[in-house]
Parts: C-alpha cells; structure tokens; sequence
C-alpha cells in the first residue's frame, strides 16, 4: 500500500471512505440537515469555539479568499505577513479584491516575530485587519499564533488566519487566541477527502461582514447566517458524510491526544531525518508538527529522490514549492499518522537517497 506522507490530500481511515459511498441525500431534508448540524457541532468542539463555522464547496484556498471578501471592503488597508508561499497567497487574493496590503515579509524558513508586528500596528494606524499563516506549510514553521494575536488585539484589529494544516493537528484554541477568521480544509488534518474548506467565525468577523463590501456572489455569508449556518448551495454531501465519520473518529481519540500524537510523531520524523544525515531546513524551536522541511544537500537530485520513492518504495513525499523546488523536500505527517508510517518513510528513504545522489552519513 502506498505510503502518503504529503501536507494534503492525507489518507482517510477505511470508515471515512466507505462514508463516501453512501447513497445521496436530499441536501435540504430533515436527515442531511441534521448530520450537517452535528458536523459543525462537532468542529466546534475540536476547534475550541462558540462561534459560527461555515462548510463551503471547495478547497482550502476558496476558504481564504471567503474569509478575505465577506470581512474586507475596497480600499482597506491590511497587514498581510508571510514566511512561506501560503501567507504570500493570503496577501495576493488580498489584493486581488481590492485590499491595500502592507506586506510583512519573513524569510522562507524563520518564523513570524511578533514584535515587527507590533512596529508596523504602531506605524500604520489605518491596518484594519491581519492576515497570517498559522503553520506554514511550505516551509515547514509553525508561527506563534498566540503571541501575533495578542499584538493584533493590542491594536483591536481584525485577524484573518491560514489554519489550513494546523487546526485539529497543532493546538489552536479559536476563542482563547481571539481569532476573528479561522480557516482550514477536509484534505490536511481530518482525514476526509479534498471538497470542503472550514471557515470559523467570531462575533466580531460577523460584525465587519455586515458592512464589507468586496465582490462576492457564491462566498457570500450573509445567506448562510440568514440559514442558520447552513450551506447556500447545494454542498459536496459526500464529504460531509465522510467528514462527520472523521470527527467522531477524531472525538473519540480526543483531542489532547491528537495533539500528542501529532507532536510525537513530528519528534520522530526530525529525529529519523538526522539520523539519516540530513538537515532539518527549520529551527526545531518552531517546526511544525504536521510537515517536516529537509534541506537537499550538495549532490542530492530531490526529483530522482522523489521518483524513486515513488517507483521502489511506495512512499510519497512532498517537493519544495515554487523557489523552494529542488532545495527541499517535505514530509506530511497530519491526520491519519502512526510511528510506523514515519519508521517507514525512514527506511524507504534510507534506501533512495544514496540513489539519488546523496553521499552522506547515516
Ligand atoms: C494546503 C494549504 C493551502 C491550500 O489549500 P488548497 O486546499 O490546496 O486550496 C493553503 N494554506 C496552507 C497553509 C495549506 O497547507
């Protein structure tokens, strides 16, 4: 069986998938209605809120932009930090619909420092709203959520977050870290297939849809709050079969240990890549527990490697993305993840990497 170590799409436990084979149900029926309620109820309780959360038809992107026109109006101006190719996609569809985006830009690989935050809040009065990258999946870096948001709610300001590979995996208290827009999808840490993106509202978020007034049609909030939080249009009622068979998987583990298993099994992973000889491409004082970025080194063909973890080993991993490409490869180790699927990749990439060129240690 293929071993599937990529940020997304992750592999779905058996009864999610047989969950994709039931029959259709009327999208607007007492039934489906009822498991769809159930769904948020139980995201709710996995992503530690009280406050709204809206399922649309549609991958994790789909989600930001959502979150970026139903809370925004033309001419805003808005904070938009990156550290990675997903906070630069924040920014640009930003801009896209409008926006004004002050960028704040991290190297690929470092962290977020929060206190540059707060320099350019103090700078630039008129930032009306943050956007920013929870964990940043090309990279390899989770940023100090907790600490960013305080600033941002220092200046009162709105915060808009990529929590695409992070929530439900990596400990994201919604509430308790005041984030006003919450994103994630089916695809990363659910353990459901791609086809819905999860975007998580707070009081304050549904205030500033009232008024925003960016372009949107098929996002728009309004009607689904009119619809008590139920979808617009017709949903991808597969995924949300699946998706609600994940979460009462994922209940019933519990979340803390979710959480420990992630950070475990993230341990593991750098541990076994260093053993291997590689270098870790972040500091482990913020490498993400859900994706592990490894440095090429000097002589490594990282396509090859790829290939033929592919081809011999049954092993699928991620390559570095856009200026990233060639430089690093990935691994994803989030949602259905066990010590032994990362003792595997291990092996398989103890086999490729003299291979593909690699004459180190290990
Ligand atoms: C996967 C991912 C995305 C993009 O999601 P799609 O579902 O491919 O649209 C955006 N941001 C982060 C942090 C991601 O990991």
């Amino acid at each position: 069986m293929t071993n599937l170590r990529i940020p997304g799409p992750t592999p779905c436990p058996p009864e999610v998938l047989q969950a994709m084979s039931w029959q259709m149900k009327w999208h607007r029926g007492k039934e489906f209605v009822h498991t769809f309620d159930d769904v948020t109820t139980k995201l709710k309780q996995l992503a530690r809120t009280k406050g709204d959360v809206y399922l649309l038809t549609a991958s994790g992107t789909g989600g930001l932009e959502a979150a970026v026109v139903n809370t925004l109006s033309v001419g805003d101006m808005v904070l938009g930090i990156s550290n990675g190719v997903f906070g630069e996609r924040f920014a640009i569809i930003g801009e896209k619909f409008g926006a004004e985006v002050i960028p704040l830009n991290f190297e690929y690989g470092q962290a977020v420092d929060p206190t540059s935050v707060r320099r350019i809040l103090q700078a630039k009065p008129k930032i009306k709203a943050v956007l920013v990258t929870h964990n940043e999946t090309s990279t390899g870096v989770t940023n100090d959520l907790a600490s960013i948001s305080s600033v941002v709610k220092e200046f009162d300001k709105l915060l808009l977050v990529d929590a695409i590979s992070s929530l439900g995996s990596i400990s994201l208290p919604i509430d308790e870290w005041r984030c006003d827009v919450t994103v994630t999808a089916s695809q990363k840490g659910w353990m459901t297939p791609p086809g819905m993106t999860i975007v998580f509202l707070s009081q304050e978020a549904l205030k500033a849809s009232a008024t925003a007034d960016m372009p949107r049609f098929y996002w728009d909030f309004t009607e689904i709050r009119e619809n008590s939080g139920r979808p617009t249009w017709t949903p991808a009622v597969s995924i949300v079969f699946a998706l609600s068979v994940a979460l009462d998987r994922m209940l019933k583990e519990g979340l803390s240990n979710i959480l420990a298993r992630h950070k475990r099994i993230a341990q593991i992973t750098r541990d076994g890549v260093k053993a291997l000889g590689l270098q870790l491409f972040v500091d482990e004082r913020y490498a993400s527990n859900t994706v592990t970025a490894v440095v090429a080194p000097e002589g490594l063909d990282v396509d090859r490697l790829l290939e033929i973890l592919r081809e011999e080993c049954q092993t699928v991993l991620a390559a570095g993305l856009e200026k990233l490409r060639g430089k690093i490869f990935r691994i994803g180790h989030l949602g259905l993840v066990t010590e032994d699927d990362i003792a595997q990749v291990i092996s398989a990439l103890r086999v490729a990497l003299p291979q593909a060129g690699f004459r180190g240690a290990g």
